[in-house]
């Protein structure tokens, strides 16, 4: 299986992205703000527990976000592999899904990076809060407190995937055609 992390802050167009490659490698693509919001919109116990932490814009507790993923990830397991976007954005999460994958013989094969500077960032979640109307895009002190809780606890991942040789920082800015090329180059080298 090719298992692929996409990374970066809010805003820096992982599931974008994820969209555009998902096709080419026939990867299944697991966004786990999706899932959150698909529970929170059809009132699930699962939504209404995750709602309150994503409306503050806190993540979520890991164990509830990993038991969710695995559960996606073993009712999915006849593909490629996977594209993670949004996890792991914890170091136990990252445990977590070193552990499921090694389950099925496999493990990540590249964190992909996105690298976006936070003054670009809060635009574009700004201008996507407009068109979207998703409550954590809608409010600066909420997306301010995303990117705080990006630094605090998820940007200490790529020091845990350069261990492992397996982190590609790639820059985010720039036309969407172009930012797809420059994962795909990675991709087809690994
Ligand atoms: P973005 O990357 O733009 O913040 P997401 O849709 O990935 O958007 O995430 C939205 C919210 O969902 C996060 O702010 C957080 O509350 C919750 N969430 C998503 N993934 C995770 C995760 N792996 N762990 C904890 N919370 C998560």
């Amino acid at each position: 299986m090719k298992n692929i992390v996409l990374f970066g802050p809010p805003g820096a167009g992982k599931g974008t992205q994820a969209d555009r490659i998902k096709n080419k490698y026939n990867l299944f693509h697991i966004s786990t703000g999706d899932v959150f919001r698909f529970n929170i919109k059809n009132n699930t116990k699962l939504g209404v527990l995750a709602k309150q932490y994503m409306e503050k814009g806190d993540l979520v507790p890991d164990e509830v976000t990993i038991q969710m993923l695995n559960k996606v990830v073993e009712n999915n397991l006849d593909v490629n592999g996977f594209i993670f976007d949004g996890f792991p954005r914890t170091k136990s999460q990252a445990n977590a899904l070193d552990h499921l994958l090694l389950k099925y013989d496999s493990s990540i094969s590249a964190m992909i990076a996105l690298e976006v500077a936070d003054e670009v960032l809060i635009e574009r979640l700004t201008e996507r809060g407009k068109q979207s109307g998703r409550a954590d895009d809608s409010n600066k002190s909420i997306i301010e407190n995303r990117i705080k809780e990006y630094y605090s606890k998820t940007a200490i991942l790529k020091t845990f995937y350069q261990k492992k040789n397996c982190y590609f920082g790639i820059d985010g800015v720039g036309k969407i055609d172009e930012i797809t090329e420059r994962i795909i180059k990675v991709i087809n080298e690994l």
